[in-house]
């Protein structure tokens, strides 16, 4: 396994989930969408084509604000552009595709963080399964669980980021497991349902309506004042510094939302949440 720099490795934490998914099998390596064409020797991955180990599995001190420490991005995090193992059965085809279940199967529903109490029932929210591109440019499969109300919006979303090869790490349902686990910082799926609280608030946020979806969190940091969410995302605060993923003014993430009427949270002023869009601009 390749040892990466970066802090120290905390200490095992058997009930700590893999936020970022299940990256302890390095994908083969492949030459960057846009490097040079692959040698025909094989040489080492480029910095931030592999994930380390140790992603999703380093919980961090936590704060009082039930965050977890700021700290500097590891350098295999800084030009991130990770492709991790599919979860899904691929959609057929080789372009674009998608799938729409609505409402969403129980065992979709089961295994997100959907339970009583949340400001949706259960059966207003679609299962969505999408095509996208990887940091590798090849095709996966990934999904969404919205609001039904919704569900053909984000159809036509993603199908404009597939034909703008905008790349993804992942995308799938957000687990309970991975609500309740401690911060590690270094999470970057793109999601849309999660029943939980705004950010610093006791309401509900738009996620939990379904109404909301978060795309390439890692790349996009959350800021307010000294707070960066993720917590290790602080190399992508410099939004001058472009790399793959970024979600950029002018570009076709912004555009491909907007051309269903939801606004983007790095407009906002009193913070920026770069990689936040929802229909109704909370
Ligand atoms: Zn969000």
């Amino acid at each position: 396994m390749l040892r990466e720099d970066g802090p120290p490795p905390a200490p095992a934490s058997p009930g700590a989930p893999a936020t970022g998914g299940t990256p302890s099998a390095p994908a083969a390596p492949t030459p960057s969408p846009t490097g040079p064409a692959a040698p025909s020797a094989p040489a080492p991955p480029a910095p931030g084509t592999v994930a380390p180990a140790w992603l999703g599995k380093r919980p961090l001190p936590e704060t009082a604000d039930g965050f977890g420490e700021i700290q500097a991005t590891p350098r295999v995090l800084r030009n991130r552009r990770f492709t991790l193992p599919d979860t899904l059965p691929m959609l057929p085809g080789d372009g674009f595709a998608s799938h729409v279940v609505s409402p969403a199967p129980a065992d979709v529903i089961a295994r997100s963080t959907w339970v009583e109490g949340c400001p949706v029932s259960a059966s207003d929210l679609a299962w969505v399964q999408l095509a996208f591109r990887g940091f590798d440019g090849a095709r996966h499969t990934g999904e969404l669980l919205v609001n039904a109300d919704v569900a053909q919006d984000m159809v036509k979303v993603f199908r404009q980021l597939w034909r703008a090869k905008f790349p993804l790490e992942e995308m799938r349902v957000t687990r309970r497991d991975e609500l309740d686990a401690a911060p590690t910082g270094d999470g970057n799926n793109t999601s849309a349902f999660v029943c939980r609280p705004s950010v610093g608030s006791t309401h509900f946020s738009q996620h939990a309506y379904g109404l909301a979806v978060d795309v390439n969190q890692f790349q996009n940091p959350y800021t307010k004042g000294d707070l960066v969410l993720p917590e290790l995302a602080s190399a992508y605060i410099d939004r001058t510094n472009v790399r793959p993923g970024m979600i950029l003014t002018g570009g076709p993430v912004i555009r491909a939302f907007a051309s269903v009427g939801w606004e983007w949270g790095g407009y906002w002023n009193s913070l920026k949440d770069r990689h936040h869009f929802s229909l109704n601009n909370r």
